[in-house]
């Protein structure tokens, strides 16, 4: 095989796959969206062959041979093809050391355990959830020894989602965050609460919709190719490629903010997709390169943007233009303190910026345990319940709003949850560095997001997954990670919201 073959087969090899990535994408997009209840089992048929064709052609023999080829002839590649042959072969790897009867088992309990935690959360249900549980981290602790031998499976598992991340740098990163954030957080608790009344009453779903819309450009999504629709769950997806991309969100009439707040967020994680390079395309460089980096956008926008003083001043007119009963006659200032309240809760995804990443906390904490064998998956909902009355000071009423609240678990996503609290430190990092060259608070102000997306863009977006996550950070920022910058921006913002010197 000649160099211009080899190159000629993996670019095919690369169509190929995004081409079934992007027909099982859609299905699972379909189902979550606008599909009928009963069509389930029809998608499942073709998502079932459809996946098969797709492991069949990513670890079959003719891939293997192209990709080690490549990788004897490195020398000759450039960057970017280094790069790609280096995540393929990495990912085929991974899979020749798990042995096939179990990964298949594996797949099956994953589906059925998702499944039966639907049920059981509405129960309220753990003792039925529990042996499923109980074989996905025995799983995810046999196929990360399989894996990396060397490792601790816990620091496999979280290598699996930040590249490069292991338990002593999410030990010393926590710790941080709790000497700062929980005596700040007992502080705010003492002062008098803020008044969020102003998002509180009935917003009409059909008006939120009009706002979802308002936002959708005004943030710097192209709706040319990025699409909104609803589900239970707000999510993001791309669908074969940077270039159509999927947001969703969730209309409660009570409260306007959980939608608006769900389609910024979502937001963030589809400028970060939809900006690589345009030449990145149907490779395994597109889109984002880590859970932490796509979550360090999407909660910059929702949060660090979203939730300013000076996005508020923007934003006020749009509300009161769509809702004028509720919000006309009401002060910028008064938005900004009404979606700034700070009131530890039981739901993560509910939770407000600063109790967020002690919910985190609470789950990086027992996955840990759980993992080393220190706490038996019978005893989670105790220890669940002892860490929240620890950390955030409440009594959990049951499982339903406890340990059994999200489906990352029951999807086998064990390692995961550090990247939401981790993507939060890392904004705050470049809103830092970000602040050097761009005038951020009057950009929100005036509602021009261009030259805060530039930024990103040129930093962070254009880049796919060609730099490692450690790699891509530390060349937007000139620095190395550090929390205290985030725990930092948390005790000004908050303290001055509260009144606390
Ligand atoms: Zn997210």
């Amino acid at each position: 095989m000649t160099m211009q073959e080899a190159r000629q087969k993996l670019t095919a090899l690369q169509h190929k796959l995004a081409a079934y990535g992007h027909a099982l994408a859609l299905m699972s997009y379909d189902g979550a969206t606008t599909a009928p209840k009963g069509t389930a089992a029809n998608r499942a048929q073709s998502m079932g062959v459809l996946g098969e064709e797709l492991y069949l052609l990513s670890t079959g023999e003719a891939t293997v041979q192209l990709l080690e080829f490549l990788d004897e002839h490195k020398a000759e590649l450039d960057e970017k093809e280094q790069r790609i042959v280096y995540l393929l072969l990495r990912d085929i790897r991974r899979m020749q050391k798990i042995p096939m009867d179990e990964y298949i088992a594996y797949e099956k309990l994953t589906v059925e355990a998702d499944d039966v935690w639907h049920t059981c959360k509405l129960n309220s249900d753990f003792a039925t959830f529990e042996p499923y549980l109980q074989q996905i981290f025995d799983y995810n602790r046999k196929f990360a020894r399989y894996c990396a031998p060397e490792k601790d499976p816990y620091d496999e598992c979280l290598n699996r989602y930040e590249e490069g991340l292991d338990c002593k740098q999410c030990d010393a990163f926590f710790a941080t965050l709790r000497e700062h954030i929980v005596p700040l957080l007992h502080k705010v608790m003492a002062r008098p609460q803020l008044d969020n009344s102003l998002i509180r009453g009935h917003f009409d779903a059909a008006r939120q919709d009009v706002l979802s819309r308002r936002l959708m450009p005004l943030i710097g999504l192209d709706t040319n190719h990025v699409g909104l629709s609803t589900t239970e769950h707000p999510f993001t997806t791309s669908l074969g490629s940077h270039l159509d991309e999927r947001i969703t969100t969730h209309y409660y009439e009570e409260d306007f903010s959980d939608s608006m707040f769900s389609v910024i967020h979502e937001g963030g994680h589809a400028l970060y997709d939809t900006g690589s390079d345009d030449d990145l395309a149907y490779t395994a460089l597109d889109g984002g390169v880590s859970m932490g980096i796509h979550e360090s956008q999407s909660r910059f926008y929702e949060n660090i943007l979203g939730r300013s003083q000076a996005f508020c001043d923007h934003l006020l007119p749009i509300l009161q233009e769509i809702f004028p009963e509720k919000m006309a006659g009401h002060t910028s200032e008064e938005l900004y303190r009404a979606i700034n309240r700070v009131e530890p809760s039981l739901i993560r995804t509910q939770a407000d910026e600063l109790t967020y990443c002690l919910h985190v906390m609470v789950r990086y904490e027992l996955e840990k345990q759980i993992m080393d064998g220190t706490l038996a998956v019978h005893d989670l909902p105790q220890a669940w319940n002892a860490l929240y009355k620890e950390y955030l000071g409440i009594d959990v009423p049951d499982d339903r709003r406890g340990v059994l609240q999200d489906s990352h678990w029951a999807g086998g996503l064990v390692g995961y949850f550090p990247s939401y609290a981790i993507g939060n430190a890392y904004g705050a990092q470049f809103l830092r560095k970000m602040k050097e060259t761009v005038e951020v608070d009057d950009c929100l102000r005036r509602g021009d997001f261009g030259p805060i997306n530039d930024w990103n863009r040129t930093h962070i977006w254009r880049f796919g997954c060609l730099k490692t996550p450690k790699a891509l950070f530390e060349d937007a920022t000139g620095e190395t990670f550090d929390p205290t910058v985030y725990t930092t921006y948390l005790e000004e913002k908050y303290g001055k919201l509260y009144g606390i010197c």
